[in-house]
Parts: C-alpha cells; structure tokens; sequence
C-alpha cells in the first residue's frame, strides 16, 4: 500500500500496549474507520491481565480521572460509574496542623479508579474493577482482537512491519505499528533509529487498606495534599479509592523507606492509624520531558511514550495523543513526513509550549507552599474566599485548575497575572510580615521587661 494515502479497507495495524493510549487509539481508529465504511484489522498486544491484582494487572496510577476525561469518554460510548471506587468533591491542602478543602463546582465529575483488578494482598469489597479493563473490553467490542503476549522485537520494512511476540515464535505482519507501551518497559527501547522515549522521574505509590469508614472520617471524598519537604518528596497526595488510600510520593526518584518515613513522622501520619498496613507499592517512571521523533514510516507513538502534558492528566493525554494518531491515519496517511506534520506537529502545539508554562507554574506553586509566610498568605486568603458568599474566588478558582488540570497551564498562568489577586496577596503578605515583626517586637520588649 501506498504510505502516502490514508489507511484503507482491509488495512492492519499492530498496538503494542493495551494500557489506555493502545485501547483508546483502537476505539477511536474503528469508529473512524465505520464511518468511512472501512473495515481495518487492529491487533493489540500485552501480556498484563488487567483483572489480575498487583502488578501483574495493574499499570501503576494514583487512578483519578478529571471531568474533561470522563465527558470525552462518554462520548465515545464509555461510561466509568460501572467502575468507578470513589466520587472525588475536592482537594484538602494541609501545611503544617492546617487542611484547607477547595470543593468543585457543583456539577464536575472527578472519580478514583483501579487501573488493574486492585492491591497485591487486599480484597476490595467492591470486587475488581478494573479502568484498563473497562477499555480494552470495548476495543475488543468493536472488533479488535486482543493478543496476551509481550512484543519481544519489531522488524521495519518499506513494505510491511513485523511484530514478533511470545515465546513460541509468533509473528504478525501489518501495514502501521502503534507503540503504545508506556514508559514502564524496556523491550521497547530502541524501536526504531531517531526515537527515544520521554526522560522520566521514579516516583513511589502505596496502598493503605484502612477501609472505608476511616477514609470517609478523616478524608471525606476529597484528595488530601500534603507539602513536606522529606527526602526527595516534593509532594504527598492521599486519594480515597473505597476501601483503600492511594498515597502518591511524587519526586525525581522517590525510594520506597522515603515514603515510609514520610508516612510514619508527618502530618499525614495524624491521619492515618500509627500501625502502618500496606497492600502494595509500587515504583512507576512517569514523564516529564517530550519524546525524540516519535514517528517513523509506519510508526507512531502514542501516550506516555509520545506526548503527555506535565504530571497531570496523563490518561487523558493518552486520549488527546491517540485520537490525532487515529485522525492522521484514516485520513492522511502513514508516512514520516505525513505523520511529522499531522499528529507531531499537533502534539507539539498542544503539549510543549504548555508543559513551559505547567514547568513554571508548579515549581511556583511547590516553592510557595512549603514557604512559611508565601503558604500562610495563600492558605489565609484561601479561606476567606471559601468562608465568603460573595467574594469572587479568584485564587481558589486557579488552584482547583492546578489540581484538576481542567484548563491549560498557560490559561492558568495568565489567570494568576489578575491585578486584584496579586494585589489581595502583596496585602495579605505584608499583613503576615507586620504581624510577625509585631510578635517579635512583643517578646523581645517582655524579654527585656522581666531582666530589667
Ligand atoms: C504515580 C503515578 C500516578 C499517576 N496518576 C494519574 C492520575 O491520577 N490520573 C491520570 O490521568 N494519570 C495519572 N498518571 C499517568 C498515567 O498513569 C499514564 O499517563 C497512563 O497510564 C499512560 O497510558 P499509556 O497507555 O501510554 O501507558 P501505560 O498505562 O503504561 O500502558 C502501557 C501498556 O503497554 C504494555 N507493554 C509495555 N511493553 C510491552 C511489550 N513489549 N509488549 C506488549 N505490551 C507492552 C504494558 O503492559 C502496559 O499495559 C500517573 C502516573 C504515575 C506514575
């Protein structure tokens, strides 16, 4: 076939990943391709059992999926309540004794899911319900045909490419491959000459089993963040997942006794009781720079090993990466240079210039709140929006995009430039500095008082 026209009746494509940018690519490319009254044969290949608990099911994830996500999965026919563990209403941000809660607007749909059947040594009572699952059911619906091996090696030609997988030998030949696989894996590597994946951080993750009476007393549906400084942990998140907490250690390389002592000797240890049980950890790599050249005659990547916007929403990047790979292929084509100018150039658009802007914004955030005056002004003013009925909420409102990744960054960093909000902080601050100049003015007159 002719690299340089769309793909067409009886085509086949090869997806090495069934994580949800192989299943959401799959799901997408078939609709397409029905419309266009076009049968393509699509072939997905990975050995997890997503039904299996730990890891041999499970694809590594804090597993919250954010309102923009949920409304395009639904519009592609997939509906996550059959799996959902938990409705999320907000974000708690604890400093310090303090947690202040930032709800979301009446009407935001944020659920907490497992992305394979559950924790290692735990059975959740709600039995296993799986996101991974959910998806590469309906691929399969729609009549992909789903292969439980691991692709070992891939062999490129003008004319076709060669998938080989298993340990029998197998083989399958198609006109596209569609890397899917992540960044958790290293069969893959060097899948072809000119693309290397992502550079990526270590990060950590637990399951706390504490059931779900104690999560709903001490964290309601809200996920909890805590900003400490431990070693190599730049931020704790506690995400209320039914029976089980999800907490989430994320930093560059973030080792598994840090997470521990983080848990054991820091605010969040009030919350959680002082013997520690844990269900399962595990130490994912997650993105944080672009991939080089993730296109090829015939190939292109797709999800966390392609484009993912900066630590948020990674599996709706995957949806975003793989619906501008299923529209350049049914439409376009599958050569190199259809591909670098239809699905790279668009991922670059949507993802690099931002990430700049998201790069920016969270060290912001992250040098603000574990400062003692900078998180003190936030978290005060914070609260006076919340307490007020009719004070516009401005910093609120950017910290819920912050956290829910609804918005772009550069939307948000623009938001955060508003006169007023900048003129409430400098005023908040000072407030903060006079009142701590005023303290230490009092104890040293009183110092001096009881010498004299
Ligand atoms: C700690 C942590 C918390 C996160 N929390 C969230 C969150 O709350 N919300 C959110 O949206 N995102 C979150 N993410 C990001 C999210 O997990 C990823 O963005 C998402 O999983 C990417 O999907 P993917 O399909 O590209 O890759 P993956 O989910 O990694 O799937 C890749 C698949 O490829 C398969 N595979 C790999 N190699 C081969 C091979 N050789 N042959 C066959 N199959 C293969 C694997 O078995 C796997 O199933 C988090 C990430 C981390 C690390």
């Amino acid at each position: 076939m002719d690299i340089n026209k769309p793909l067409g009746n009886g085509s086949k494509i090869a997806v090495i990943g069934g994580g949800p940018a192989g299943s959401f690519f799959t799901i997408l490319t078939k609709k397409m391709a029905r419309e266009q009254n076009k049968d393509i044969k699509i072939s997905i290949f990975d050995k997890k059992d997503f039904f299996e608990p730990g890891p041999t099911g499970c694809n590594m994830c804090a597993g919250v999926l954010q309102d923009n996500l949920i409304r395009q999965l639904e519009e592609v026919g997939i509906d996550v309540d059959s799996i959902s563990e938990e409705y999320i209403h907000g974000y708690a941000l604890c400093i310090k004794d303090i947690c202040t809660a930032l709800k979301v607007n009446e009407g935001v749909k944020i659920c907490s899911i497992f992305r394979g059947g559950g924790p290692a040594n735990f059975m959740i009572s709600s039995g296993r319900r799986s996101f991974d699952r959910l998806l590469l059911s309906h691929a399969e619906k729609l009549g992909a045909h789903y292969i439980p091996e691991r692709v070992k090696s891939v062999e490129l030609s003008k004319e076709r490419v060669r998938v080989n997988y298993g340990n029998k030998g197998g083989y399958y030949d198609a006109d596209l491959l569609v890397g899917a696989f992540g960044v958790n894996t290293g069969v893959v590597k060097n899948i072809f000459p000119g693309y290397s994946p992502p550079k990526t951080w270590h990060v950590c993750q637990t399951e706390l089993p504490l059931g779900r009476d104690w999560i709903m007393n001490k964290f309601f549906n809200m996920i909890h963040v805590f900003f400490l400084k431990p070693r190599g942990i730049k931020l704790l998140a506690a995400t209320p997942k039914g029976d089980c907490l999800t907490i989430t250690g994320l930093g560059k390389d973030v080792a598994f006794g840090d997470l521990k002592k983080a848990l054991l000797a820091s605010e969040i240890s009030k919350y959680i009781p002082e013997k520690l049980d844990i269900a399962c950890h595990c130490h994912p790599k997650i993105p944080v720079t672009p991939p080089k050249k993730p296109y090829s005659d015939r190939v292109v990547i797709i999800g966390d090993a392609g484009y993912s916007r900066y630590l948020k929403n990674g599996i709706e990047s995957a949806f975003i990466t793989a619906k501008y790979a299923a529209e350049t292929i049914i439409n376009i084509g599958i050569s190199e240079k259809i591909l670098k100018e239809n699905y790279d150039r668009r991922c670059r658009q949507r993802f690099l210039y931002d990430n700049l802007y998201g790069k920016f914004i969270l060290y912001l955030h992250d040098f603000i709140m574990t400062n003692n005056i900078l998180s003190s002004t936030y978290l005060t003013l914070v609260n006076r929006e919340q307490n007020s009925l009719y004070s516009k909420k401005r910093l609120s409102e950017i910290l819920l995009h912050i956290y829910t990744g609804d918005i772009p960054y550069r939307s948000i960093f623009f938001k955060s430039l508003d006169p007023i909000l900048q003129f409430q902080l400098t005023l908040q601050t000072l407030r903060i500095l006079v009142g701590d100049i005023n303290k230490i003015f009092k104890f040293r007159t009183s110092n001096e008082q009881r010498l004299n």
